[in-house]
């Protein structure tokens, strides 16, 4: 266990049933994480599946303050998207949930199973947009700024759709 919490964000997207639900519930479920506390969370955003075909997605992002280490928190995700249900096949497919875990403090790893920064977060409208509402001050480690990857990411099609 760290020694003290992290701020830590994690990624939310759902595109099958009732992806609004989904999502919503899935923010409770991070809101019960043990040794966690909930900081704050985005608006519900619709963005267009990004190298994939199947319906649009629903995503928010949430800022945790956590004691548990990263690894541990990635299990943690992982379960919960199994308890959601989400059948793992080939990358990009359709899911019932999906949660990524995109920074732990500023952490900066890559192992096996984990990935800090997550590897597309600069990329993605539908994770920087729901981040910069929560922080726009936020520094991607090894990135800088949101703005740039924003500026970069504009037509990517994303849209808020209003409060989770
Ligand atoms: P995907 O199917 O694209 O969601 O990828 C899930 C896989 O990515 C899992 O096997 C994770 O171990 C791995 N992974 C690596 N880094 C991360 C991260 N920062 N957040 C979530 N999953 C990650």
């Amino acid at each position: 266990m760290p020694a003290r919490p992290e701020r830590a964000f994690v990624g939310v997207g759902a595109n099958l049933g009732d992806a609004q639900a989904t999502v919503r519930a899935a923010l409770q479920a991070l809101r019960g994480l043990p040794q966690t506390q909930w900081v704050a969370g985005s608006s519900l955003y619709r963005s267009r599946p990004v190298d994939a075909v199947g319906p649009d997605y629903i995503n928010a992002v949430a800022e945790l303050r956590t004691a548990l280490a990263p690894h541990p928190l990635l299990q943690r995700l992982q379960d919960i998207e199994q308890a959601f249900g989400r059948v793992r096949s080939v990358r990009n497919a359709p899911r019932t949930l999906d949660l990524d875990l995109l920074l732990y403090g500023d952490r900066v790893l890559h192992d096996d199973t984990l990935t800090l920064p997550h590897p597309r977060l600069h990329l993605r409208a539908f994770v920087l947009q729901p981040l910069a509402e929560i922080d726009p001050r936020l520094v991607l480690p090894g990135h800088g700024g949101l703005a740039p990857w924003l500026a970069r990411a504009a037509d990517q099609g994303i849209e808020r759709i209003g409060a989770a």
